[in-house]
Protein backbone atom coordinates (compact mmCIF):
# COMPACT_ATOMS: atom_id res chain seq x y z
CA UNK A 1 0.00 0.00 0.00
CA UNK A 2 1.28 3.33 -0.74
CA UNK A 3 2.91 5.22 1.91
CA UNK A 4 1.00 8.59 2.79
CA UNK A 5 2.17 9.71 5.80
CA UNK A 6 3.06 13.07 6.49
CA UNK A 7 6.51 12.05 7.33
CA UNK A 8 7.08 10.81 3.72
CA UNK A 9 8.15 14.40 2.13
CA UNK A 10 9.62 12.60 -1.01
CA UNK A 11 6.52 12.16 -2.50
CA UNK A 12 6.36 10.80 -5.80
CA UNK A 13 5.46 13.21 -8.49
CA UNK A 14 3.37 10.90 -10.44
CA UNK A 15 1.00 10.12 -7.32
CA UNK A 16 -2.07 9.74 -8.78
CA UNK A 17 -5.82 10.39 -7.55
CA UNK A 18 -9.04 9.44 -9.15
CA UNK A 19 -12.19 11.52 -8.24
CA UNK A 20 -15.50 9.19 -9.75
CA UNK A 21 -18.03 11.76 -9.97
CA UNK A 22 -17.63 15.13 -11.03
CA UNK A 23 -19.90 17.15 -9.78
CA UNK A 24 -20.14 19.59 -6.86
CA UNK A 25 -18.28 17.83 -4.85
CA UNK A 26 -15.92 15.41 -7.25
CA UNK A 27 -14.93 19.44 -8.52
CA UNK A 28 -13.75 20.75 -4.51
CA UNK A 29 -12.01 17.38 -4.21
CA UNK A 30 -10.12 17.38 -7.38
CA UNK A 31 -9.29 21.12 -6.59
CA UNK A 32 -7.87 20.46 -3.66
CA UNK A 33 -5.55 17.50 -4.25
CA UNK A 34 -4.45 19.39 -7.33
CA UNK A 35 -3.31 22.65 -5.64
CA UNK A 36 -1.48 20.07 -3.17
CA UNK A 37 0.78 18.42 -5.54
CA UNK A 38 -1.40 15.58 -7.29
CA UNK A 39 -1.99 14.26 -10.20
CA UNK A 40 -5.61 14.30 -10.35
CA UNK A 41 -7.68 12.09 -12.72
CA UNK A 42 -11.77 12.97 -12.86
CA UNK A 43 -14.42 10.87 -14.55
CA UNK A 44 -17.97 11.23 -14.67
CA UNK A 45 -21.06 9.35 -16.73
CA UNK A 46 -22.59 12.97 -18.02
CA UNK A 47 -19.94 14.38 -20.38
CA UNK A 48 -21.10 17.84 -19.75
CA UNK A 49 -19.76 17.18 -16.14
CA UNK A 50 -16.89 16.75 -17.05
CA UNK A 51 -16.87 20.11 -19.47
CA UNK A 52 -18.20 22.65 -16.63
CA UNK A 53 -16.30 20.70 -14.22
CA UNK A 54 -13.08 22.32 -15.31
CA UNK A 55 -14.49 25.56 -15.74
CA UNK A 56 -15.83 25.96 -12.56
CA UNK A 57 -12.69 24.80 -11.15
CA UNK A 58 -11.02 27.59 -12.41
CA UNK A 59 -13.87 30.24 -12.24
CA UNK A 60 -16.10 29.01 -9.30
CA UNK A 61 -16.92 30.88 -6.37
CA UNK A 62 -13.92 28.88 -4.10
CA UNK A 63 -12.17 28.33 -7.30
CA UNK A 64 -8.80 29.03 -8.08
CA UNK A 65 -9.14 32.37 -9.91
CA UNK A 66 -10.94 33.77 -6.95
CA UNK A 67 -8.01 32.70 -4.75
CA UNK A 68 -5.68 34.29 -6.66
CA UNK A 69 -7.78 37.64 -7.05
CA UNK A 70 -7.33 37.16 -2.74
CA UNK A 71 -3.87 37.03 -2.50
CA UNK A 72 -4.04 32.89 -1.59
CA UNK A 73 -2.77 31.26 -4.24
CA UNK A 74 0.28 32.82 -6.51
CA UNK A 75 -0.92 32.69 -10.69
CA UNK A 76 1.86 29.82 -11.14
CA UNK A 77 1.10 27.65 -8.29
CA UNK A 78 -2.45 27.65 -9.98
CA UNK A 79 -1.31 27.01 -13.73
CA UNK A 80 0.71 24.15 -12.03
CA UNK A 81 -2.64 22.87 -10.40
CA UNK A 82 -4.74 22.99 -13.88
CA UNK A 83 -1.62 21.24 -15.53
CA UNK A 84 -2.57 18.16 -12.58
CA UNK A 85 -6.28 18.05 -13.14
CA UNK A 86 -7.10 15.58 -16.06
CA UNK A 87 -10.58 14.48 -17.28
CA UNK A 88 -11.81 10.86 -18.56
CA UNK A 89 -15.34 9.23 -19.23
CA UNK A 90 -13.22 5.92 -19.24
CA UNK A 91 -13.82 4.81 -15.34
CA UNK A 92 -10.43 2.68 -16.08
CA UNK A 93 -8.53 4.92 -17.48
CA UNK A 94 -8.97 7.38 -14.44
CA UNK A 95 -8.31 4.36 -12.08
CA UNK A 96 -5.23 3.16 -13.78
CA UNK A 97 -1.90 3.57 -11.85
CA UNK A 98 -3.78 5.14 -9.04
CA UNK A 99 -2.78 5.24 -5.72
CA UNK A 100 -6.15 6.83 -3.81
CA UNK A 101 -9.93 6.31 -5.86
CA UNK A 102 -12.50 8.69 -4.35
CA UNK A 103 -16.15 8.10 -5.39
CA UNK A 104 -18.21 11.33 -5.29
CA UNK A 105 -21.56 10.56 -7.16
CA UNK A 106 -24.94 10.82 -6.40
CA UNK A 107 -25.85 9.75 -3.02
CA UNK A 108 -27.79 6.13 -4.09
CA UNK A 109 -26.60 2.76 -2.18
CA UNK A 110 -27.18 0.53 -5.09
CA UNK A 111 -24.84 2.88 -7.45
CA UNK A 112 -22.31 3.34 -5.14
CA UNK A 113 -22.38 -0.50 -4.15
CA UNK A 114 -22.08 -1.42 -8.27
CA UNK A 115 -19.71 1.39 -8.78
CA UNK A 116 -17.77 -0.14 -5.67
CA UNK A 117 -17.49 -3.41 -7.40
CA UNK A 118 -16.73 -1.55 -10.51
CA UNK A 119 -13.20 0.13 -8.59
CA UNK A 120 -12.39 -3.29 -7.24
CA UNK A 121 -11.30 -4.19 -9.93
CA UNK A 122 -10.28 -1.26 -12.13
CA UNK A 123 -7.84 -0.02 -9.86
CA UNK A 124 -4.84 -2.57 -8.36
CA UNK A 125 -4.82 -3.98 -5.47
CA UNK A 126 -2.62 -1.67 -3.55
CA UNK A 127 -5.05 1.23 -4.22
CA UNK A 128 -7.51 2.72 -1.23
CA UNK A 129 -10.84 3.25 -2.39
CA UNK A 130 -12.97 5.89 -0.78
CA UNK A 131 -16.38 7.30 -0.57
CA UNK A 132 -17.24 10.58 0.03
CA UNK A 133 -20.74 9.63 0.92
CA UNK A 134 -21.95 11.98 3.66
CA UNK A 135 -25.07 9.31 5.23
CA UNK A 136 -24.62 5.96 3.15
CA UNK A 137 -23.09 2.86 5.78
CA UNK A 138 -19.18 2.40 3.95
CA UNK A 139 -20.09 -1.10 4.86
CA UNK A 140 -22.80 -1.74 2.81
CA UNK A 141 -21.09 0.14 -0.40
CA UNK A 142 -18.20 -2.44 0.11
CA UNK A 143 -20.48 -5.19 0.23
CA UNK A 144 -20.34 -6.71 -3.40
CA UNK A 145 -16.32 -5.63 -3.58
CA UNK A 146 -13.84 -8.43 -3.37
CA UNK A 147 -11.71 -6.27 -1.20
CA UNK A 148 -13.42 -4.89 1.43
CA UNK A 149 -10.17 -4.26 3.22
CA UNK A 150 -8.94 -1.35 1.37
CA UNK A 151 -12.13 0.46 1.03
CA UNK A 152 -13.42 3.18 3.59
CA UNK A 153 -15.16 6.85 3.65
CA UNK A 154 -13.41 9.70 3.04
CA UNK A 155 -15.81 12.22 3.86
CA UNK A 156 -15.27 15.69 2.92
CA UNK A 157 -17.69 19.09 3.89
CA UNK A 158 -18.90 21.75 1.10
CA UNK A 159 -16.48 23.51 0.05
CA UNK A 160 -13.88 21.48 0.90
CA UNK A 161 -11.74 24.14 -0.77
CA UNK A 162 -11.91 25.69 2.50
CA UNK A 163 -13.26 23.29 5.06
CA UNK A 164 -10.58 21.73 7.47
CA UNK A 165 -12.62 18.73 8.26
CA UNK A 166 -12.59 15.58 6.50
CA UNK A 167 -14.42 12.40 8.59
CA UNK A 168 -12.61 8.81 7.78
CA UNK A 169 -15.00 6.01 8.31
CA UNK A 170 -13.73 3.34 9.00
CA UNK A 171 -16.26 0.24 8.00
CA UNK A 172 -16.52 -3.31 9.36
CA UNK A 173 -13.95 -4.72 7.04
CA UNK A 174 -11.50 -1.64 6.96
CA UNK A 175 -7.78 -2.55 7.85
CA UNK A 176 -5.75 -0.48 10.05
CA UNK A 177 -3.31 -0.14 6.98
CA UNK A 178 -6.17 1.57 4.49
CA UNK A 179 -6.91 3.83 7.16
CA UNK A 180 -3.41 5.07 8.48
CA UNK A 181 -2.75 5.72 4.37
CA UNK A 182 -6.69 7.67 4.82
CA UNK A 183 -5.22 9.58 7.68
CA UNK A 184 -1.65 10.67 6.40
CA UNK A 185 -3.31 11.67 2.91
CA UNK A 186 -5.82 13.69 4.91
CA UNK A 187 -3.00 15.68 6.98
CA UNK A 188 -1.03 16.15 3.34
CA UNK A 189 -3.68 17.73 2.36
CA UNK A 190 -3.70 20.12 5.11
CA UNK A 191 -7.43 19.14 6.55
CA UNK A 192 -8.05 17.83 9.66
CA UNK A 193 -9.23 13.95 9.89
CA UNK A 194 -11.70 12.38 12.58
CA UNK A 195 -12.30 8.73 13.04
CA UNK A 196 -15.75 7.81 12.67
CA UNK A 197 -17.46 4.52 13.62
CA UNK A 198 -19.76 3.05 10.78
CA UNK A 199 -22.85 4.52 12.05
CA UNK A 200 -25.82 6.40 10.63
CA UNK A 201 -25.10 9.90 9.90
CA UNK A 202 -21.74 9.55 10.93
CA UNK A 203 -20.20 12.25 13.41
CA UNK A 204 -20.89 15.73 11.73
CA UNK A 205 -24.32 15.27 9.28
CA UNK A 206 -25.90 12.96 12.55
CA UNK A 207 -25.30 16.66 14.40
CA UNK A 208 -25.93 18.85 11.37
CA UNK A 209 -29.30 16.90 10.16
CA UNK A 210 -30.23 16.81 13.75
CA UNK A 211 -30.20 20.52 13.97
CA UNK A 212 -32.19 20.84 10.42
CA UNK A 213 -34.70 18.50 11.23
CA UNK A 214 -35.53 20.18 14.85
CA UNK A 215 -35.88 23.45 12.65
CA UNK A 216 -37.75 22.31 9.96
CA UNK A 217 -39.94 21.12 12.78
CA UNK A 218 -40.18 24.62 14.64
CA UNK A 219 -41.02 25.63 10.85
CA UNK A 220 -44.39 23.44 10.75
CA UNK A 221 -45.12 24.66 14.30
CA UNK A 222 -44.99 28.01 13.21
CA UNK A 223 -42.13 28.68 15.90
CA UNK A 224 -40.34 31.23 13.97
CA UNK A 225 -39.36 31.94 10.22
CA UNK A 226 -37.30 30.65 8.25
CA UNK A 227 -35.15 33.53 8.07
CA UNK A 228 -35.26 33.81 11.85
CA UNK A 229 -34.11 30.70 12.83
CA UNK A 230 -31.10 30.98 10.20
CA UNK A 231 -30.49 34.30 12.13
CA UNK A 232 -30.92 32.24 15.60
CA UNK A 233 -28.45 30.28 14.66
CA UNK A 234 -25.97 32.62 13.29
CA UNK A 235 -26.00 35.13 15.49
CA UNK A 236 -26.58 33.72 18.97
CA UNK A 237 -24.54 30.49 18.25
CA UNK A 238 -21.82 32.00 15.60
CA UNK A 239 -22.71 29.62 12.86
CA UNK A 240 -21.71 30.52 9.43
CA UNK A 241 -25.46 29.91 7.78
CA UNK A 242 -28.02 28.95 8.95
CA UNK A 243 -29.74 25.09 8.92
CA UNK A 244 -31.80 26.40 5.83
CA UNK A 245 -29.06 28.21 4.15
CA UNK A 246 -27.28 25.40 4.62
CA UNK A 247 -29.47 22.94 3.32
CA UNK A 248 -29.99 25.34 0.36
CA UNK A 249 -26.14 25.66 -0.65
CA UNK A 250 -25.85 21.51 -0.07
CA UNK A 251 -28.36 21.49 -2.26
CA UNK A 252 -31.89 20.54 -1.51
CA UNK A 253 -32.07 17.27 -3.88
CA UNK A 254 -28.67 16.06 -1.76
CA UNK A 255 -29.96 16.94 1.77
CA UNK A 256 -33.29 14.77 0.61
CA UNK A 257 -31.36 12.01 -0.52
CA UNK A 258 -29.15 12.34 2.43
CA UNK A 259 -32.41 12.09 5.35
CA UNK A 260 -34.03 9.38 2.52
CA UNK A 261 -30.86 7.39 3.30
CA UNK A 262 -30.67 8.11 7.22
CA UNK A 263 -34.18 6.91 7.63
CA UNK A 264 -34.28 3.62 5.35
CA UNK A 265 -31.01 2.25 7.30
CA UNK A 266 -31.92 3.36 11.05
CA UNK A 267 -36.26 2.71 10.26
CA UNK A 268 -36.43 6.28 13.20
CA UNK A 269 -38.96 8.24 12.08
CA UNK A 270 -37.05 11.55 13.46
CA UNK A 271 -35.30 11.19 10.02
CA UNK A 272 -38.77 11.31 7.47
CA UNK A 273 -37.58 13.79 5.44
CA UNK A 274 -39.96 17.15 5.85
CA UNK A 275 -43.29 17.82 3.86
CA UNK A 276 -41.95 21.03 2.46
CA UNK A 277 -38.60 19.51 1.64
CA UNK A 278 -39.93 17.11 -1.14
CA UNK A 279 -42.22 19.58 -2.41
CA UNK A 280 -39.84 21.89 -2.81
CA UNK A 281 -37.20 19.38 -4.84
CA UNK A 282 -40.53 18.13 -6.61
CA UNK A 283 -41.28 21.57 -7.76
CA UNK A 284 -37.52 21.93 -9.61
CA UNK A 285 -36.36 23.99 -6.16
CA UNK A 286 -33.21 22.33 -5.85
CA UNK A 287 -31.27 24.82 -3.84
CA UNK A 288 -29.05 28.10 -4.23
CA UNK A 289 -26.26 26.03 -5.76
CA UNK A 290 -28.24 24.31 -8.76
CA UNK A 291 -29.33 27.54 -10.33
CA UNK A 292 -27.24 26.75 -13.37
CA UNK A 293 -28.39 23.26 -13.31
CA UNK A 294 -31.96 24.88 -13.53
CA UNK A 295 -32.85 24.89 -10.42
CA UNK A 296 -35.30 27.73 -9.37
CA UNK A 297 -33.89 28.36 -5.86
CA UNK A 298 -33.66 27.64 -2.16
CA UNK A 299 -35.71 27.98 0.79
CA UNK A 300 -35.93 31.76 0.47
CA UNK A 301 -37.33 31.96 -3.04
CA UNK A 302 -39.68 29.03 -2.58
CA UNK A 303 -41.13 30.85 0.52
CA UNK A 304 -40.54 34.08 -1.19
CA UNK A 305 -38.99 35.47 1.56
CA UNK A 306 -35.96 38.58 1.15
CA UNK A 307 -32.36 37.40 1.82
P1 LIG B 1 -23.75 16.11 -7.62
O1 LIG B 1 -25.11 15.71 -8.06
O2 LIG B 1 -23.34 17.55 -7.73
O3 LIG B 1 -22.65 15.25 -8.42
C1 LIG B 1 -22.73 13.86 -8.62
C2 LIG B 1 -22.05 13.53 -9.93
O4 LIG B 1 -21.94 12.11 -10.03
C3 LIG B 1 -22.83 14.01 -11.16
O5 LIG B 1 -21.99 14.80 -11.99
C4 LIG B 1 -23.23 12.71 -11.86
O6 LIG B 1 -23.26 12.82 -13.28
C5 LIG B 1 -22.13 11.76 -11.38
N1 LIG B 1 -22.44 10.35 -11.46
C6 LIG B 1 -23.65 9.72 -11.26
N2 LIG B 1 -23.48 8.39 -11.42
C7 LIG B 1 -22.18 8.17 -11.70
C8 LIG B 1 -21.40 7.00 -11.95
N3 LIG B 1 -21.95 5.78 -11.94
N4 LIG B 1 -20.10 7.14 -12.20
C9 LIG B 1 -19.52 8.37 -12.22
N5 LIG B 1 -20.21 9.51 -12.00
C10 LIG B 1 -21.52 9.40 -11.73
O7 LIG B 1 -23.62 15.59 -6.12
P2 LIG B 1 -22.67 16.13 -4.95
O8 LIG B 1 -23.40 17.13 -4.15
O9 LIG B 1 -21.32 16.43 -5.52
O10 LIG B 1 -22.58 14.81 -4.03
C11 LIG B 1 -21.73 13.74 -4.36
C12 LIG B 1 -21.51 12.86 -3.15
O11 LIG B 1 -20.89 13.64 -2.12
C13 LIG B 1 -22.80 12.29 -2.53
O12 LIG B 1 -22.52 11.02 -2.01
C14 LIG B 1 -23.11 13.28 -1.43
O13 LIG B 1 -23.89 12.74 -0.41
C15 LIG B 1 -21.70 13.60 -0.96
N6 LIG B 1 -21.55 14.89 -0.29
C16 LIG B 1 -22.27 15.98 -0.68
C17 LIG B 1 -22.09 17.20 -0.03
C18 LIG B 1 -22.88 18.42 -0.44
O14 LIG B 1 -22.80 19.44 0.26
N7 LIG B 1 -23.61 18.38 -1.54
C19 LIG B 1 -21.16 17.32 1.02
C20 LIG B 1 -20.40 16.19 1.37
C21 LIG B 1 -20.62 14.98 0.73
Amino acid sequence: MANFTTENKYRSPRMKIAVVGFGMMGRQITQVFAQHGFEVWATDTYPEALKAGTTEIENGPYGLKTAVAKGKLSEKAMQQALTRIHTTSNIKDACEGADLVIEAAIEELSLKRDLFSQLDSAAAPATVLASNTSTISISRIAEQAKNRTRILGMHFFNPAQVTKLVEIIRGHETSEDTLNTALGIVRQIGKTPVIARDEPGFVANRLGLTLYMEASRMLEDQVASIKDIDNSMRLAYGHPMGPFETADIVGLDTRLRNLESLYQTTGDSKWLPPKALREMVNHGYLGDRMKKKGSKGGYYEYFNIER
